[in-house]
């Protein structure tokens, strides 16, 4: 059975561009993982209050025959392989990959809590995300942020024609 989910992609050190599309490319590589739809890419004001570049960010939907944790632990290899080092919460890095939504389940372990706890409170999540989904997921997306309390500063940077032409034409056949 696939299921589908939304991630949250975030870079702010070194070639932010350059650490999305590699991420996505790994996504997309996976036979297990389907990458439907990409976002524009936005550069977004840090949140949290650690002084630190700006990050670009971008949302993402998919389907996967995986599970969630095992989709967690992609998205991890993914994180490692992009050398990301877990130095300071909230602080920079190379690259972060967030579920937000899989499926219509909801889990709260010590690992995994889905929906992501904090995209409520994150527009550089919800704007990217708006975009990409659809029905009562989108209505659900665009009620959260008439609520939202977040006014940090975001701006498209890169359209979504061109992040999505990454991962055209490399998905194997299906
Ligand atoms: P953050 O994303 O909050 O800045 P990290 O990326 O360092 O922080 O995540 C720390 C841990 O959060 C991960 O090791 C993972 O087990 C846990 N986690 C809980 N829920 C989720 C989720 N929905 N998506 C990704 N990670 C999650
Ligand atoms: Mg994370």
């Amino acid at each position: 059975m696939r299921t589908q989910f939304t991630l949250s992609i975030g870079t702010n050190l070194g070639d932010r561009a350059a650490n999305l599309r590699q991420a996505v490319r790994w996504l997309a590589a996976n036979p297990a993982i389907q990458v439907e739809r990409l976002s524009a890419i936005y550069e977004t004001e840090p949140v949290g209050g650690v002084v630190q570049p700006a990050f670009y960010n971008l949302a993402l939907v998919g389907t996967t025959i995986l599970g969630a944790s095992e989709l967690l632990v992609y998205l991890h290899l993914i994180e490692r392989s992009l050398h990301r080092r877990r130095l300071v919460h909230w602080g920079p890095r190379t690259i972060d990959l967030d579920i937000l939504t899989f499926g219509d389940r909801h889990y709260d372990t010590a690992t995994l809590t889905i929906p992501h706890p904090e995209m409520a409170n994150r527009r550089f999540v919800l704007v990217p995300l708006a975009t990409v989904v659809s029905g009562d997921q989108q209505a659900w997306v665009e009620q959260l942020l008439a609520k939202t309390s977040d006014h940090n500063w975001l701006k498209k940077t890169i359209e979504s024609g061109e992040v999505n032409s990454w991962i055209k034409n490399e998905s194997p056949t299906r």
